[in-house]
């Protein structure tokens, strides 16, 4: 098996690309979609109030707000969590930059704590060495979709008066200790970029179950406007509404709306297949020579947003090549994530002695694999002879 690498001129595995992930659009998807496009609304209207009422349903939280991004939800649940200039929040170094740069959007400082380094996730005890007396909330990622350590985290954040607002980009459709992820935290954020477990094009959301936040999260998300009468200043004339504080406009419009309700519909056999997926590669790679297969928590249930191979530390060196040949076989891998704090604007804007080791250590020997649930058995099986035929070249220092 194997035979010359594609990247030195032999035959790749596959003919065509394999993307790490990519959306699933049904003809139901696209009958959703045509219906909002021939009613009166296209932007902010009943597909958005049905499918926030439909997203807090499914997470089991009482209120759900949308947004324009998963990034706009994470800057709209700073804001209402009162974080502001002098505060400091604590989040994990191995996510997506969105996480920590909503806390500078409102003046505050990301604090790094550093992960676990078996799920990759930032632990309780890296939370409680990082807080202070300026510390506000915490924002854990469920990285790949697995869910952080809520209960311990819980557990934290009451004995420092900290709010958990959770990063759950990752993790719609995962739970923890059979609870769905959604009303584990204060406020937990989903994005559904197309390569998200579903998608709207762009957009996000915050689940939560206090009503005043909830409020807040609505006026922001329209320029910290109220048409709520009840809720004015002052009495008005009955066609004046309130701007009380300067929000921004991060709507989602109807369409998305139409579509992300569509695909909710599919979510748990997505879910299901992912995890099916996530079996398959780690019963072909677990005894494969030189990687390490995702570790899963007890009582968690991963959403399997990614799939990481760890390499071991004597195959660091080469993973750049390994890269360039899997990428030349035809297969999408990816590296998810450099350290938020080592990206060149934290490191110019005061974040350049920040160490979190077990993150940096982490981030040299990853490797995302393609998993998504449109892919199929002869995409999983390419994926994986690809790998054995990369691995086995570069290991033991063959090649060098
Ligand atoms: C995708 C993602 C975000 C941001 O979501 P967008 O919808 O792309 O703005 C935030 N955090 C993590 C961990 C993500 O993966």
């Amino acid at each position: 098996m194997g035979g010359k690498l594609a990247v030195f001129g032999g035959k790749p595995v596959r003919h065509s690309f394999l993307p790490y992930g990519s959306q699933w659009i049904s003809k139901e998807d696209k009958e959703a979609v045509e219906r909002v496009l021939s009613s009166p609304y296209l932007t902010t209207g009943p597909a958005v109030a049905s499918f926030e009422r439909k997203t807090a349903a499914y997470t089991g939280a009482a209120y759900a707000v949308s947004f324009s991004s998963g990034t706009a939800a994470l800057h709209a649940a700073c804001f209402t969590a009162g974080i502001g200039k002098g505060d400091e929040v604590i989040t994990s170094p191995l996510t997506f930059a969105a996480s920590a740069n909503c806390v500078l959007y409102c003046g505050g400082t990301p604090v790094f704590a550093d992960v676990d380094p078996r799920t990759y996730l930032i632990t309780p005890e890296s939370i409680e060495a990082a807080v202070t007396e300026r510390t506000k909330a915490v924002i854990p990622v469920d990285f790949t979709g697995q869910p952080a350590d809520y209960e311990a985290i819980r557990k934290v954040a009451d004995k420092y008066n900290l709010l958990i607002i959770e990063d759950a980009a990752h993790a719609l459709g995962a739970s923890y200790r059979a609870q769905k992820v959604g009303a584990l935290s204060d406020m937990t954020m989903f994005s559904f970029h197309p390569v998200k477990p579903v998608t709207t094009g762009e957009g996000g959301i915050i689940t939560t179950n206090d009503e005043n936040w909830y409020k807040t999260l609505l006026q922001f998300r329209t320029h910290g406007i109220t048409k709520h009468a009840a809720d004015f200043i002052q009495e008005r004339a009955p066609w004046e509404y309130e701007m009380q504080f300067l929000g921004f406009n991060y709507r989602m419009t109807d369409l998305q709306a139409a579509l992300g309700e569509s695909q909710l519909d599919r979510l748990d056999t997505f879910t299901s297949m992912r995890e099916a997926y996530a079996d398959y590669y780690n019963n072909a790679f677990r005894t494969v020579k030189g990687v390490t297969i995702p570790y899963q928590e007890q009582g968690r249930r991963s959403s399997w947003h990614l799939y990481i191979l760890k390499l071991d530390e004597e195959m660091i060196d080469r993973r750049k090549e390994i890269f360039e040949a899997l990428t030349a076989e035809n297969i999408g891998v990816n590296v998810h994530y450099m350290p938020v704090y080592e990206q060149p604007y934290y490191q110019k804007n005061g974040f350049d002695q920040v160490s979190c080791p077990t993150a940096e250590k982490l981030y040299q020997q990853f490797l995302t694999l393609p998993l998504f649930p449109a892919m199929g058995q002869q995409d999983l099986d390419d994926v994986i002879e690809a790998v054995r035929k990369v691995l086995d070249y570069y290991r033991d220092g063959a090649g060098s």
